[in-house]
């Protein structure tokens, strides 16, 4: 249709609505439509097959609504409920003027094949929306049906204020959502006169965490303090032509048992995840290409072992997750590797395992204390779920556990502010920064237990952290790129055996990070840190960056001609604490000082970010418990 056709046929449309909305659909004829708009009966049919057909049009709008919701980036997203609530606070935008119209359009969808079909797409695609941010078809299922459900009662109504009855619904599923054993919080009173005051310092995932859950009890006020520009830490997200990145990575290992889901439980943080798909993780060795058996299916397939060494895999896992193995009795792996009687094909599999779970080199994994492989792998193979990103990354928690501190109203949010001092002031402690000194009845330290022990020294405190100031960190060599369009997807992670590499397309899984048609893939080579000088160091990190080329341009044809995005760091620190039997994790509590430690150097369940928030969750309950003894 040529542009003054199209407009006229708009115009028509505009004004139908307007007779459709002020009188009922049912009460206006195209003859009306036509004697109102001044058009002949023929240019009438000539836009349209019927009355019905302008209502067809009408799902446009709607439709832009949802298609514009979906662009948002995630690191708008403050929560999964908020973003959600948000689309289906502008879709009611849309239409809380026109009850009478929206009355008439349920009624014709029952009678009418067009209008049906219209009422069908919108739904359709709402859920195709929603289908980006929610991975579960039954929960996306109950949150279309009860914005329509509203809508219709919305629309039988005489004078109800749709927005706020689509608000009112929405907190009650989310609730239930939320909330899945339905228990209710019991949050502790105090009878203390004067509220506590308790600094936190860190404001990566272990700082946010234990300021979140001291936040809420109304007699604690505190601040945390934040060296850098931002909160985050290690986890701190950002965007870039279109990318959301990670500064670390998003995977969450067995998230069905992992900290995180009994913290978005109890702080009421809303976030969704989507599962790694276990049949595209590829191992490779000598150039052979082979399903990684992460389970049943992937051990039939895979040729990593041989039939009699499978069934024999199978008893190690069994042996691991009835708590029987005797790896646990040995120092190290490589102790439990010089007496076992293995293969040596089941030996290299449990170790290329823990390279890839803790983020080792092969000389490290052969350090790692076997009662802490079989306490992480027996919790990894009872998990339902192995690994998940959670959608939209890091900040979809960051910015959850920052909103909920800063509602309290009790916190101070401090960022460019590093302690730089702790000193003892009567039964308080002072801490002093470049802006000002401030007293606290507490102080939780949540930062690398190698900084802390830095900023203890010359303090009373400084013979006790000593243990902690040698520790070793395990650094990766990171390899982020951003692709304009997905040049190769055969998997959604490639493991290089030989060169102890690996490739995850991570929006394979999490398609919320990348632009339309893009593709983030992250590589990460594992590192060793054993240096003779700063030469063989630097000869040693451009040989990882040449083998980690090497697996893009095998797998990735094409990716250098496509990058929009780029970003290497030859030494990144994944956890603060290298899980290598040398070294020792902080407690959250060390006997002889005052304080509170956490982060993914302290005690705590699992690796990586699991151990920052469960470091952080005890610290803050062990806090809790004795401000309330
Ligand atoms: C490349 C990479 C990939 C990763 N992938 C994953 C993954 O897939 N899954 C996973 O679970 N984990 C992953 N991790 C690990 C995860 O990012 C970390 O375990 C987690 O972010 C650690 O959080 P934290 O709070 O303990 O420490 P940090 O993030 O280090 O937070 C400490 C904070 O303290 C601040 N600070 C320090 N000193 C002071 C001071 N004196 N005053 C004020 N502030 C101070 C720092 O600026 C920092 O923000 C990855 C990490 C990297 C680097």
């Amino acid at each position: 249709m040529r542009d003054s056709t199209l407009q006229k046929r708009q115009q028509v449309i505009d004004k139908a609505l307007d007779m459709f909305v002020a009188r009922g659909f049912e009460n206006v004829s195209v003859d009306e439509i036509i004697q109102e708009t001044g058009i002949s009966k023929g240019t009438f049919y000539h836009y349209f097959e019927s009355k019905e057909d302008i209502l067809a049009d009408f799902g446009k709008v709607q439709n832009e609504v949802i298609q514009r919701w979906t662009q948002d980036g995630p690191k708008n997203v403050t929560s999964l409920e908020e973003h959600i609530n948000r689309l289906f606070l502008e879709l009611s935008d849309t239409v809380c003027e026109i009850p009478r119209l929206i009355r008439s359009i349920f009624a014709l969808a029952a009678q009418n094949e067009k209008v049906a079909e219209m009422h069908g797409d919108l739904f359709r695609n709402l859920q195709k929306a929603l289908s980006k941010w929610i991975p579960e078809p039954g929960k996306i299922d109950a949150l279309v049906a009860t914005y329509a459900g509203t809508l219709y009662m919305w629309s039988h109504e005489d004078n109800a204020d749709l927005k706020q009855m689509v608000q009112e619904r929405m907190n009650v599923l989310w609730r239930g959502i939320g909330e899945a054993d339905g228990k209710i919080k019991l949050t502790p009173s105090f009878d203390r006169s004067r509220k506590v005051r308790v600094a936190v310092i860190g404001g990566g995932l272990a700082g946010l965490t234990a300021a979140a859950y001291l936040s809420e009890h109304p007699n604690v006020e505190g601040i945390l303090f934040e060296r850098s520009p931002q909160f985050g830490g290690r986890a701190f997200t950002y965007e870039k032509e279109g990318f959301t990145l990670n500064y670390g990575a998003h995977a969450i290992y067995g998230i069905d048992r992992h900290t995180i889901s009994k913290i978005g439980q109890e702080l009421g943080l809303t976030f969704s995840s989507r599962q790694v798909d276990k049949r595209k993780v590829i191992y490779e060795k000598n150039g052979h290409m082979t399903p990684a058996p992460l389970d049943a299916i992937n051990m039939l397939k895979t040729d990593l072992l041989g039939p009699l060494e499978k069934v024999r895999f199978v008893g190690e896992i069994v042996s691991i997750v009835t708590n029987i193995h005797k790896m646990k009795n040995y120092a190290t792996l490589g102790d439990f590797f010089a007496e076992s009687t293995v293969s040596e094909e089941i030996k290299e599999l449990w170790e290329h395992l823990v390279c890839s779970n803790f983020f080792i080199s092969p000389e490290d994994a052969r350090k790692v204390p076997g009662s802490v492989i079989c306490e992480y792998y027996q919790n990894l193979f009872l998990a339902q779920r192995p690994v998940n990103y959670i959608l939209g990354s890091w900040a979809v928690i960051t910015n959850q556990l920052t909103q909920k501190i800063e509602k309290s109203g009790r916190w101070e949010l401090s960022m460019r502010e590093a302690v730089d001092e702790v000193a003892a002031e009567g039964e308080q402690f002072r801490l002093t920064t470049k802006k000002r000194t401030e007293l606290f009845d507490y102080v939780i330290f949540a930062m690398p237990v190698q900084q802390v022990a830095k900023l203890l020294k010359g303090t009373p405190w400084e013979n006790e952290v000593v243990p902690y100031e040698n520790n070793t960190s395990t650094e990766v060599l990171v390899y982020d790129v951003g692709l304009k369009r997905v040049v190769n997807r055969p998997f959604s992670y490639i493991s290089d055996m030989d060169n102890k590499c690996f490739i995850s397309d991570i929006s394979a899984t999490d398609n919320t990070i990348a632009p339309p048609g893009g593709q983030l893939l992250q590589g990460i080579a594992y590192l060793h840190d054993n240096f003779e000088s700063e030469a063989e160091l630097k000869e040693y990190q451009d040989r990882r960056v040449e083998q980690m080329e090497q697996l893009f341009d095998r797998h990735y044809p094409g990716w250098r001609d496509e990058i929009a995005v780029k970003r290497m760091s030859k030494k990144a620190m994944v956890q603060s604490v290298k899980a290598v039997a040398s070294n020792k994790f902080m407690p959250v509590r060390i006997d002889g000082l005052p304080f509170y430690f956490c982060g993914d150097g302290c005690e705590g369940k699992g690796q990586l970010a699991e151990r920052a928030f469960s470091s952080a969750r005890q610290a803050a309950k062990l806090l809790i418990g004795q401000l309330q003894a």
